[in-house]
C-alpha cells in the first residue's frame, strides 16, 4: 500500500533546476542590490531549502493546483519562517498565499499544507519568474536574465 506521507528528501522526484541563492530572504542579511551567488556555502540553509522545496512541491508562483478542497492559484510563496508563522498562526517554515480560482472575487488566503499525491497541478508556474545567467547557469528568482553580477565582476580580479 502506497504511503500517503511524503518523505522529507525525495530522491526519486526530479529536482528543480539548481538554484544558487543569491539573495537569502531570511532577513538576517542586509539586502544587496543584486545577487552574488556563493553556492554551497550555507549547507544547513540549503538542506532546509530542499525540505521546503519538497513540501511546497510544484506550487511556484503562478501555478494552479487542485485537490478535494478546490482549485487554487499560487500568488506568493513565503519562505521566511517568521512571516509564515504569522500568516498561518502556527509554527511554520513556509506558507503559500493562494486564491480560490473557482470562486472569483474570493479573498486570497495563506496555506501551509504539504504537497501530497492528492494534489494535482493544473497549470505549471510560468518559467519567467526568474532568469538564468548565460555564463554560470545560475538561476535567480525575480531576475530578468543576462549575465549575473558575480560573473560580470569575477574574472577581472
Ligand atoms: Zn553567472
Amino acid at each position: 500500500m502506497p504511503s500517503m506521507t511524503l518523505p522529507l528528501i525525495m530522491e526519486e522526484r526530479p529536482l528543480l533546476p539548481t538554484r544558487p541563492s543569491p539573495h537569502e530572504r531570511d532577513g538576517r542579511q542586509p539586502s544587496e542590490p543584486t545577487g552574488r551567488p556563493h553556492p554551497g556555502q550555507r549547507v544547513g540553509t540549503e538542506v532546509l531549502r530542499r525540505v521546503v522545496d519538497a513540501e511546497i512541491g510544484p506550487r511556484g508562483v503562478g501555478a494552479i493546483y487542485q485537490n478535494v478542497d478546490g482549485a487554487f492559484e499560487v500568488l506568493a510563496a513565503v519562505r521566511d519562517p517568521e512571516q509564515a508563522t504569522g500568516l498561518l498562526r502556527r509554527r511554520a517554515g513556509w506558507a503559500l498565499i493562494v486564491k480560490d480560482v473557482l470562486q472569483p472575487g474570493s479573498e486570497p488566503f495563506a496555506i501551509g499544507s504539504v504537497w501530497t499525491t492528492s494534489d494535482h497541478l493544473v497549470r505549471e508556474a510560468p518559467a519567467a519568474v526568474g532568469g538564468q545567467c548565460s555564463k554560470c547557469g545560475g538561476w535567480f528568482e525575480g531576475w530578468s536574465g543576462g549575465v549575473c553580477d558575480a560573473c560580470k565582476q569575477g574574472p577581472r580580479a
